[in-house]
């Protein structure tokens, strides 16, 4: 395998910034470092598992470092590291810790099902993390298993407690699945109670051949159940988050309500994603603009790849629904494949 050692060359000044054609200001990288999981999510996975890439076809830890630097250099300041599951991937916290020093990376970010983290929280927090997401979709051990496949509740729920015991700012999200657990949103937000957590409910999307979009549970009818619970809840806008975000009197913790279907986001969305296979994805529901793999794998220079990123957001789609119909997205692919 070749690597482009050349030291980064800029086309233009070292404060160039990615626009798109709506004026947004891409600033944030969620970078799939894997596509296998030891966890078999019904959501995101079929119970055999995704057909995996052999690990040449995947990205390179070092070539995932060149490629941040080239972000960095193009304005990008927030990092999230996402898969599969991050963590099954071997020498995670080393690379987590060369990242750490790059200085143009003000914040790394983690989602993660939690497994892996009960040994390495302390590592963890010697480094910039903005937050640990952790996903978990039941309270209950026998629905997290039917859920995820796999029999990890009581870890779990151990390393989320070791987790929000730390310094380590926690969001823990949760995925509403229509007659699976869609009757716990309001023991989820109880967590928020006495913990200073963030708890998001998630919009099912229809990956991994996932359901009609009638069956889906939307964003408003989240909102709808928290606010007969909760009237007093208010809502505080941020800029370029795609959650929505609720404060109840009392409560030490927030609320999010992260419309990833009904894509009500897309006019302040600043995300772009590296899939595990080195695409680069301008949305979520595109089928992928630059394959920077191959891009650096052919010897092409970092100004090359950096004209090519700059290129790809400039054609960026306004929102979900116009990358959707430019590329026809196919359901089936998953979550793990994309990096959620
Ligand atoms: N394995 C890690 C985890 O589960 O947190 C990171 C990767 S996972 C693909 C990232 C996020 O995508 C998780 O929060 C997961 O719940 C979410 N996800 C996966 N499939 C989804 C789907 N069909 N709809 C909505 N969210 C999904
Ligand atoms: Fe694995 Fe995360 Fe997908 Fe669950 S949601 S199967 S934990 S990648």
């Amino acid at each position: 395998m070749k690597f482009v050692t050349n030291k980064l060359q800029t086309s233009a000044s070292p404060d160039t910034r990615l626009v798109d054609p709506l004026g947004r200001v891409m600033n944030y990288l969620r970078l799939a470092v894997t596509d296998r999981c030891n966890l078999r999510c019904q959501y995101c996975m079929p119970a055999e598992g995704i057909p995996l890439n052999s690990r040449d076809h995947i990205l390179q830890f070092e070539e995932m470092e060149q490629l941040i630097q080239i972000f960095q250099n193009l304005g990008v300041n927030k990092l999230r590291i996402t898969g599969g599951e991050p963590f099954v991937r071997k020498g995670l916290l080393e690379f987590l810790k060369r990242v750490n020093n790059f200085e143009g990376i003000n914040s790394i970010n983690i989602t993660t099902n939690a497994v892996f983290i009960g040994d390495i929280i302390s590592d963890l927090e010697q480094l910039k993390i903005g937050s640990l997401n952790i996903s978990l979709d039941s309270l209950q051990k026998d629905r997290f298993f039917k859920i995820t496949r796999r029999d990890e509740f009581e870890i779990v729920m151990e390393n989320i407690d070791k987790a929000i015991k730390s310094t380590i700012p926690v969001k823990l999200n949760m995925v509403v699945l229509a007659g699976i657990n869609d009757d716990e949103i309001l023991s989820f937000t109880h967590l928020a109670k006495d913990n200073r957590i963030e708890v998001r409910f998630i919009e099912q999307m229809p990956f991994s051949g996932g359901p009609a979009s009638e069956s889906i549970i939307s964003a408003d009818q989240i909102l709808n159940i928290l606010r007969q619970q909760y009237p007093l809840l208010y809502e505080q806008n941020l800029p370029n988050s795609t959650a929505r975000i609720f404060y109840n009197p009392g409560y030490k913790g927030t609320i999010g309500i992260i419309a990833g279907y009904s894509r009500t986001f897309c006019s302040s969305c600043t995300r772009l994603r590296i899939t595990p296979e080195g695409m680069l994805k301008t949305c979520l529901y595109d089928r992928g603009a630059v394959n920077l793999k191959e891009m650096l794998r052919s010897g092409k220079t970092d100004l090359q790849i950096k004209d090519a990123i700059i290129m790809a957001v400039q054609n960026r789609a306004k929102d979900g629904f116009e990358s959707q119909e430019r590329s026809s997205q196919d359901y089936n692919v998953s979550m793990a494949q994309i990096g959620g």
